[in-house]
């Protein structure tokens, strides 16, 4: 299988280079050129493996020039059960017709591990395999999570160097911390002045602008570790699988039936796995597209229109404080039946207007596949509570976002099929504003204490990975300007 740009049809690559690359030379995104279709026997075979099995499976329909004995190494060295106690990627039930599904059981406690355990595996396969001379600088801007998770994957990881860029405002104390903390001689973490499209904006420019020689002479060679990685996006695929067939499995639902999704979303990378599950024959009903106050894609499926010339909020779901989601590119283009015309264009009316309109049949696609819509803070406070009253469950503030807007979607719609509401942290990462929202006094609490009333209050244990955060040393001290962050690569490289 090979991959092709949003924007220019005529670059074609093989996973490897894919991977390796990240983004485009001309900034589009790499898509597969087809995508697999698993029919019914393909998914009862699945259904009697574990995820990792699962996930060999998927991943060999999309990494063909991968040997097949790299992909099995690197699915067992990502999917272990030190890294993942409880189990990879358990479905629990709230009730009967709303699952959720607990992608946070990983090492940095977000659903970003699903991914990021695995692609520096994928990463230095290919390394090995393309017989990489230069050294792989991975650059990534967060809104939280990303880059913890990253620099969890990516530490010590040889022939790799990574970068992470995190908003010096925008992201929790819980997240900071886990960053600023990160041991690893390969791992550098730079604090930006803004917000984190400024961060991922200046991301994206460093990978458009020419550094190329200076890169080349060093020995360097940039790639992505944010979901615009195409490594990125296909582990979260597997998931949606894994989670359908574990509920037919466990007799919760029929064999085929329709399912609907809830996916929290900033950089809609999450979603668009969803939606890729669903191209590829999961019988996904609705794509439910959760956001917080930073509503631009509630208001993009709504109306058409993309228009980020608006507020923009810090919110308690600190990793949907997004206003460009870049991974919107990659419907458009399946939206648009694969146009890389219509994609740059409207990727340069982005850039130019911070504006653009979709109608027609792009439109009405949209509209049949997706249904959007928000949380405002408050919304979200009474979320967490109301479902730990009910049900005893505590949601993290993400997912409590997507449990506002499932109800929301069923109420309005009158749909109430079996839907799978994606968990993308674990409550014990936002500590303070869970126990706010659940209705303990946090002011005052550090986030220790604030880890330690919340185990007591809901009996459940702290995270490992989360003990003893506070008392860590920190590392990472590096503060940048928005226009700063290219000098920063440079100086870090030392070029
Ligand atoms: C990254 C993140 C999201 C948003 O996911 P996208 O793939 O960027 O849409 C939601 N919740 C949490 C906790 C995250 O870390």
């Amino acid at each position: 299988m090979l991959y092709e740009s949003t924007r220019d049809k005529s670059c074609r690559l093989t996973s490897m280079e894919a991977i390796k690359q990240g983004i485009s030379k001309e900034g589009g995104l790499f898509v597969p050129g087809i995508l697999p279709y698993l029919g019914n026997e393909e998914l009862s075979a699945l259904a009697e493996v574990d995820y990792s099995g699962r996930a060999r499976y998927i991943l060999k329909l999309f990494l063909t020039d991968y040997k097949d004995e790299d992909i099995d190494r690197c699915v067992a060295a990502a999917y272990t059960s030190g890294a993942f106690p409880p189990g990879v990627a358990p479905v629990a039930s709230l009730y009967p017709g709303l699952d959720i599904l607990e992608l946070w059981h990983g090492p940095t406690c977000a659903f970003k591990d699903m991914a990021l355990q695995l692609l520096p595996h994928l990463m230095t396969a290919a390394i090995k395999a393309t017989g990489e001379q230069k050294e792989i600088v991975i650059l990534t801007a967060t809104s939280g999570d990303t880059g913890k998770a990253a620099l969890e994957g990516f530490s010590g990881v040889e022939g790799t160097r990574i970068i992470v860029f995190y908003p010096l405002q925008g992201v929790s104390s819980m997240q900071r911390l886990q960053m600023i903390t990160q041991k690893g001689g390969n791992t550098k973490v730079i604090a930006v002045e803004g917000n984190f499209d400024d961060a991922q904006s200046g991301v994206k420019r460093i990978f458009g602008s020419d550094l190329s020689d200076r890169l080349d002479k060093g020995g360097y060679r940039l790639s992505s570790a944010n979901s615009i990685n195409w490594g990125r996006l296909v582990p979260q695929i597997v998931y949606y699988f894994s989670a359908y067939l574990d509920l037919i499995r466990q007799g919760r639902i029929e064999k085929w039936q329709t399912v609907n999704v809830v996916v929290p979303t900033g950089n809609f990378g999450n979603i668009l796995a969803a939606y890729y599950a669903k191209r590829m024959g999961l019988p996904i009903g609705r794509l439910i597209c959760a956001s917080n106050s930073n509503n631009i894609l509630t208001d993009f499926i709504r109306t058409g229109v993309y228009d980020i010339n608006r507020a923009f909020y810090k919110t308690i779901s600190p990793s949907m404080d997004i206003l460009i989601s870049s991974n919107l590119e990659r419907l458009l283009y399946e939206l648009s039946d694969r146009d890389p015309g219509f994609v740059a264009d409207l990727m340069s009316q982005l850039k130019e207007h911070g504006r653009y309109r979709v109608d027609g049949q792009v439109f009405s696609r949209l509209q049949e596949l997706f249904w959007g819509d928000y949380a405002n803070e408050a919304q979200t406070r009474a979320a967490i509570k109301e479902t730990y009253d009910k049900y005893g469950y505590i949601l993290d503030p993400h997912t409590a976002v997507g449990k506002f807007v499932y109800d929301q979607y069923w109420q309005q719609t009158g749909d109430t099929v079996e839907t799978i509401l994606v968990s993308t942290a674990s409550p014990f990462k936002f500590p303070a504003d869970v126990l706010k929202a659940l209705g303990y006094e946090e002011d005052g609490l550090d986030e220790t204490a604030c880890l330690e009333v919340l185990s007591r209050a809901t009996g459940m244990p702290v995270p490992a990975p989360l003990v003893g955060l506070s008392d860590s040393e920190v590392l990472h001290r590096d503060v940048c300007g928005k226009e700063e962050m290219k000098q920063a690569v440079l100086s870090y490289l030392k070029l």
